[in-house]
């Protein structure tokens, strides 16, 4: 092998780490292979490790965007913020965690630093990145100043009633994919340039007279990109010049990145709207039908922690002191639990509006679902996982009681999971 076939072999291998994207477990990416529509895909159902999830995005031209969206991992509610999640959709093990709230009172400081939400100088959460880290941060700056609970709850309102306009979303989508038309096909030419162009005239003509004029080449497409990256992201987003920045700056370190350019600027740009509201303004419409009845059966049969049980069997083993420490967490645990309660029945409230605006159907989504074969006995109702045992629990669905079937005789006896 000769030294420009083991240089091009190592740009590839470099080029294909940086189409990776390490997610967290919560987040919905919408991906479109450069043909119309975009599909949704859970980032719970990726691989990786329980915490982080694996996305190879579109490697080859046309390349096609990408968009990512997360639920939220603190709960708002008019009297403190919970770290109690009221969507646990792909990431339901977080269920289970303990939970903390602390009422506004006690919020002296809200920054968001990168994807980092600090409250009173520590980070309380990550989030998928810095568009939403500040979102969050400006939404509970501007709770903790409102008045009183009953103008939080109005306040509340009003930015779920925004993550979910459907309207806007498709606007904004509309207004991005518009403005970055030129930048996704610089990007396109320059995976071509480097990944078939170089190749071909290295292999016909060799690198000593040609060095030249492929360079002048690569720097023209390389600097283009910057340019329009700079220019298009000024446009579309002129106050977030630190997260521009930054970007300008890795796609000036290697042509590989600079070829991604325009993935990173679709990738946080309808962060701000809710999962649901994004899958109907990219996907199909059974795409987002489905998306929609797995997320309302989320809010409808949530994930719990038996919190009760816990605590009644921890406080026997402890002593004075631990049993009031322990006390003190669960009541803790008790006022997370009713925050993010009291989010999730809004939460569900829109997606039902949206599935009766899309004419959905809600009971449907709801209901039991077709059984696999005569050996299927119960299901999860959350998660429609199958039994050929009648089981207590979903194995997958924390807290969540499986359902027999109708019509169906059932014995009690150990889980056996059939999907
Ligand atoms: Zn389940």
């Amino acid at each position: 092998m000769t030294g420009a076939q083991e240089l091009f072999i190592a740009l590839v291998v470099l080029y294909l780490f940086e189409c990776v994207l390490v997610l967290r477990r919560d987040v919905i990416v919408f991906r479109s292979l450069g043909f119309g529509r975009f599909r949704a895909i859970p980032a719970g159902n990726l691989p990786g490790s329980p915490e982080r999830a694996l996305f190879f995005s579109m490697p080859a031209p046309p390349l096609g965007g990408l968009y990512l969206t997360e639920q939220s991992p603190i709960s708002l509610s008019p009297t403190g913020i919970s770290t109690r999640r009221a969507e646990h959709f792909g990431c339901e093990s977080e269920a289970l965690e303990p939970a903390e709230f602390r009422s506004y009172a006690k919020i002296e400081q809200i920054a968001a630093d990168g994807p980092a939400l600090k409250i009173n100088d520590e980070i309380a959460e990550r989030l998928c990145g810095p568009v939403a880290a500040r979102a969050l941060a400006a939404e509970i700056d501007v709770l903790r100043n409102a008045p009183d609970a009953a103008g939080r709850d109005r306040l509340i309102e009003r930015a779920l009633d925004a993550r979910f306009d459907i309207d806007a979303a498709a606007a904004k989508r509309e207004t991005t994919e518009r403005e970055a038309g030129t930048l996704l096909m610089l990007c396109n030419a320059l995976c071509v340039y480097l990944f078939t162009i170089v190749p071909l005239v290295v292999w016909r003509s060799g690198l000593d007279g040609t060095w030249a004029m492929l360079l002048i080449a690569l720097a023209g497409l390389w600097g283009s990109i910057a340019a329009e990256f700079v220019r298009v992201h000024r446009r579309l987003d002129p106050d977030a010049s630190a997260d521009r920045r930054h970007r300008f700056a890795i796609i000036c370190c290697t042509p590989l990145s600079a070829v991604r350019a325009y993935e990173w600027l679709l990738r946080e740009r309808l962060a701000a709207f809710h999962a649901l509201a994004v899958a109907i303004v990219t996907c199909e419409k059974a795409d987002a039908a489905a998306l929609a009845g797995a997320m309302l059966r989320d809010l409808e049969y949530p994930c719990r922690r038996a919190a009760a049980g816990v605590a009644a069997t921890s406080i026997d083993q402890c002593d004075a002191s631990g049993e009031s420490e322990l006390r003190s967490r669960e009541d803790e645990n008790a006022e997370a639990d009713e925050a993010a309660a009291w989010l999730r029945s809004r939460l569900r409230d829109r997606v039902i509006r949206l599935m009766r605006r899309l004419e959905l159907d809600v009971a449907g989504a709801l209901a039991a679902p077709l059984r696999d074969d005569a050996d299927s006995v119960a299901y999860c109702p959350r998660c429609h996982t199958q039994f050929v045992r009648q089981v207590a629990d979903c194995a997958h669905c924390p807290g969540v009681a499986v359902r027999a079937f109708e019509n169906v005789v059932t014995e009690k006896e150990p889980v056996e999971v059939r999907s």
